[in-house]
């Protein structure tokens, strides 16, 4: 049996890392029958697609849904992979002609075996069930379906890769890749359903995370992107505390010109001191990735976050005094149930006073699986695209100044992309897929090789 298959990866980079390494253990067995990866789904040779989904809101799994329904069409044999089997709509999934495999989290380390082991393919148990279901009201039925999964799922441990699995690493050619380093969450924001999908926090061993990194700086890669739901908590289920510094100075310490950036962290549990350590940290780059939702106390209460404004103040002016190349991203949920003018006005000031570097912004959404879909004071759709489109024209404002404090400075960063007239360049402290790049003249580019992933020195 012949096995051409191919990918898609819905979702954020922690998914990504899943499909990577099942990717990996299926080219794995290259020795033991035909196997080839072809990069586009939609190719002719291509057989088999794994749509690695997502499923963290109502619109994303919507979007799963429509791409597994357009390879059926194409009549590609699907693997279902990612978090939407979490929250899967069996209804959905019988309707599908050419669905081959549904790969729930705990199968990702045997996908192998769940392919040429056995010629499981569906579960015609599963059909059966969803064939009776039909007849129940769709809402209800996923929620008390749902209601049944979360049980299940609350409390039981995600899966994490251990590090001794093969992984295809596809974004090495750009000098970068993602260090999955735990999965699942412990905290419980309101608003997120990520906790009930990916269950409880698990961190992987720290000597298997050290050594991934070995593998990856011998695949070339150079900067190491440090993920996790909530990076701060790291070990705190494995070794009783969080033991994310210690994780650091074992990865700062294996040899190589290489750089690692955090991204996911999470601002309650982190002190000045834990400002000054970073500070010791000679590869880690001065990129702080903290997602804070919002400023305003009372929106921040209600999101069920743990942090008071005198605390993120002074943690955002250490960074700053710090690390005089600090490079802050963060992002914010507008229209939260309860969000006032006073709260909004509130997170504006906010973002003028720390003149954010990336901002990612959020219209709040009401998820109906997440505990906040059951909050009162919901706020009203005009006005919430009003003060996004304040929000907007204030970030404007900061990134222009950005822009104009950047003019005449040299930067060293990675070719993304070229043509005859100008290059696109990651500035090495932006990080990759979310932050803007630089579009550089190519005379004002130090070297004339101009390979994608080079590292090279410009002017702005
Ligand atoms: S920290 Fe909050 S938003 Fe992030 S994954 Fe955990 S529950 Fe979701």
């Amino acid at each position: 049996m012949s096995f051409h298959f191919s990918s898609i990866n819905l979702g954020c980079s922690k998914n990504l890392v899943d499909l990577e390494f099942a990717i990996g253990e299926i080219l794995k067995y290259s020795d033991r029958t035909p196997i080839e990866y072809i990069e586009d789904p939609e190719d002719p040779e291509t057989d088999y697609v794994i749509v690695n989904t997502c499923g963290f809101l109502s619109s994303a799994r919507e979007e799963s849904e429509e791409t597994l329904r357009h390879y059926d069409r194409l009549g590609k044999k699907l693997i279902l992979m990612g978090c939407y089997v979490s929250v899967k709509d069996d209804n959905f999934l019988s309707s599908l002609k050419n669905l081959h495999s549904v790969v729930p989290f705990i199968s990702y380390s045997t996908i192998e075996s769940l392919l040429f082991g056995k010629k499981a393919g569906l579960d015609i148990d599963a059909v059966v069930r969803a064939k009776v279901a039909i007849k129940e009201s769709k809402e209800r039925k996923l929620s008390e379906y749902l209601g049944s999964i979360g049980g299940n799922q609350r409390g039981e441990k995600a899966f994490v890769w251990k590090g001794d699995e093969v992984r295809a690493y596809i974004h090495a050619p750009f000098g970068y890749e993602y260090l999955k380093i735990a999965e699942g969450c412990d905290n419980s924001c309101t608003f997120c359903i990520i906790p009930q999908i990916r269950g409880k926090q698990t961190s992987r061993k720290m000597e298997d995370i050290v050594k991934e990194v070995q593998v990856m700086l011998a695949n070339g890669i150079r900067e190491i992107q440090i993920i996790a739901q909530d990076t701060t908590r790291y070990g705190t289920d494995l070794y009783g505390e969080p033991r994310l510094f210690e994780l650091l100075e074992k990865i700062e310490a294996i040899p190589g010109d290489f750089r690692y950036r955090l991204y996911y962290m999470y601002p309650d549990i982190l002190t000045l001191e834990h400002i000054q350590k970073l500070k010791s940290f000679k590869k880690l780059l001065p990129y702080f990735d903290i997602p804070f939702q919002h400023s305003s106390e009372h929106i921040l209460k209600r999101m069920g976050r743990h942090y008071d404004e005198a605390h993120v103040e002074a943690f955002l002016i250490s960074i700053r005094e710090n690390f005089p190349d600090a490079f802050i991203r963060t992002s914010f949920i507008i229209g939260f149930p309860g969000e006032t003018d006073i709260d909004f006005q509130h997170l504006l000031d906010f973002v003028k006073r720390h003149s954010f570097e990336s901002v990612g912004v959020f219209q709040y959404h009401d998820e109906p699986l997440a505990a906040s879909s059951k909050l009162d004071e919901k706020v009203q759709d005009a006005v919430v695209n009003q003060r996004m489109k304040k929000l907007a024209k204030v970030l404007d404002e900061v990134y222009a100044k950005h822009t104009k404090d950047a003019q005449g400075k040299t930067f060293s960063g990675y070719i993304m992309n070229t043509d005859d007239k100008k290059v696109i360049i990651r500035r090495e402290i932006q990080a990759p897929e979310v932050d803007e790049y630089d579009e550089v003249k190519i005379s004002a580019i130090k070297s004339k090789e101009l390979e994608i992933g080079k590292f090279v020195e410009y002017h702005l």
